[in-house]
């Protein structure tokens, strides 16, 4: 155990609980984006006064973004005394909404009982003023560093990160020599490191019938009933074969370790908005679902389509008239960051001194900016380490632990030692 980083860290806890009081008052929502602006000129605003050199980017044209809503992120870098490698903390500033049936005011900041209670406290404005934090105890104890840190809020994570990370990796800023290591403070609790996450194809399916008098359905040809035979397909062969597949990637909740399907929605036939519960007397000649395959490493993305479309060229073989469109709407390759590349091998060790324990490694079931990081920027030295209790991200009543807070930045700033000086 590092005792004088343990220490610098432990002397700014009241900085670290006032930083994520003041990140957790500005409102992020997203969608539709709202008060980016305001909170990344903060963040610039208390990183340029810790010595960073801070700039605003706008994800311009990036969905979502307009002069109501910029997508604006905010990048800093803080140079060391002499050249060596760039180690880089990135956390979105985003949040989901906050729903109903909140006991605190969800923007406000509520500290109470070792708690720091808000939307966002633990996804995840808590790991970012962690890893403001860790930079800061850092730098302090040793000035004379060699490379570079760098810390990013950045927009969009919850909606997939296209103003956010995937523009700024677009643009070089997740590539080498830029950045050489990635650490992202998502809450996937203080003792485990999360090597990346399962892959995402979403798609949507549509069937197509021909439109007739109901009183007369047989004149006409129900998307419907074709949409159902697709579904007890699905049902029969799809589901089995898909909960058979086990992967080695140890990913968490155990539940998760297998391909997973889910139906997203369904909507066939004619709309009911107009009169709910009395739709005229049409049979259906159009029905749509979107689904969402999450598939594993051992997979790919080809043989998972593969596998649907196979279903659907059966049933146009063997069902009469049966007809079908499908249309991809999003594709996210799965990522694994292997457990011996230096970050996850730094923050291990640093894990082991603070809790005494080997450290849990986990794979996400859903996906984060860490996709568009391997991807775009073609870096393969990135994990997910923060503080926060995952279950309790999108939820109300949403807190991250102010002890968690301080381990995890103890972590951070350990880690930082590692691949910074002595690397
Ligand atoms: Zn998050």
């Amino acid at each position: 155990m590092n005792e004088s980083l343990a220490r610098a860290v432990s002397e700014r806890v009241d900085e670290l609980v006032a930083l994520t009081v003041d990140l957790i008052r500005f409102p992020t929502v997203n969608p539709p984006g709202e008060a980016y602006t305001p909170c990344a000129e903060h963040l610039a605003c208390i990183l340029a006064a810790r010595g960073f050199e801070t700039r605003l980017i706008r994800g311009e044209g990036a969905p979502g973004d307009s002069d109501r809503y910029p997508r604006t992120n905010v990048v800093a870098r803080r140079e060391g005394r002499a050249p060596g490698p760039t180690v880089h903390f990135n956390s979105h500033i985003d949040v989901v909404e906050a729903g109903e049936g909140w006991s605190v005011d969800p923007f406000t900041g509520v500290v109470r009982n070792g708690k720091v209670f808000g939307r966002g406290a633990c996804d995840m404005k808590g790991g970012l003023a962690a890893s403001i934090i860790a930079a800061d105890a850092f730098m302090a104890v040793y000035p004379d560093f060699h490379g570079a840190i760098e810390i990013s809020g950045t927009v969009d994570e919850e909606s997939g990160g296209f103003g956010g990370v995937a523009y700024l990796a677009r643009s070089g800023f997740f590539s080498k020599p830029r950045v050489d290591h990635v650490i992202i403070p998502e809450p996937l609790n203080k003792d485990r490191i999360c090597l990346g996450h399962r892959g995402v194809w979403w798609a949507e399916i549509e069937t197509h019938g021909a439109i007739a008098h109901g009183s007369m359905p047989f004149l006409g040809d129900s998307a419907i009933r074709h949409m159902a035979a697709v579904l007890s397909a699905f049902e029969a062969e799809l589901y089995p074969a898909l909960d058979a597949k086990r992967t080695d990637m140890p990913v968490v909740p155990e539940g998760a370790r297998r391909s997973t399907l889910n139906i997203n929605s369904i909507h066939g036939g004619q709309t009911e908005d107009f009169f709910p519960g009395l739709p005229s007397p049409n049979v259906a000649d159009s029905c749509r679902i979107v689904i969402d395959r999450r598939f594993l490493i051992e997979e790919s993305l080809e043989e998972v389509k593969d596998e649907v479309i196979a279903i659907l060229e059966r049933l146009k073989r063997e069902r009469p008239r049966f007809d079908y469109s499908i249309r991809d709407l999003m594709e996210v390759l799965p990522t694994m960051t292997a457990r011996d590349a230096a970050v996850p091998r730094a923050l291990a060790k640093a894990v082991r001194a603070v809790f005494g324990r080997e450290p849990d490694y986990v794979i996400s079931p859903g996906t984060y900016d860490q996709k568009h990081i391997a991807r775009l920027g073609h870096l393969h030295d990135c994990v997910a380490y923060g503080p926060g209790i995952l279950d309790l991200a999108h939820r109300t009543d949403e807190w991250v632990g102010i002890e968690d807070m301080v381990q995890s930045a103890t972590v951070m700033a350990m880690a930082l030692d590692t691949l910074l000086r002595k690397a």
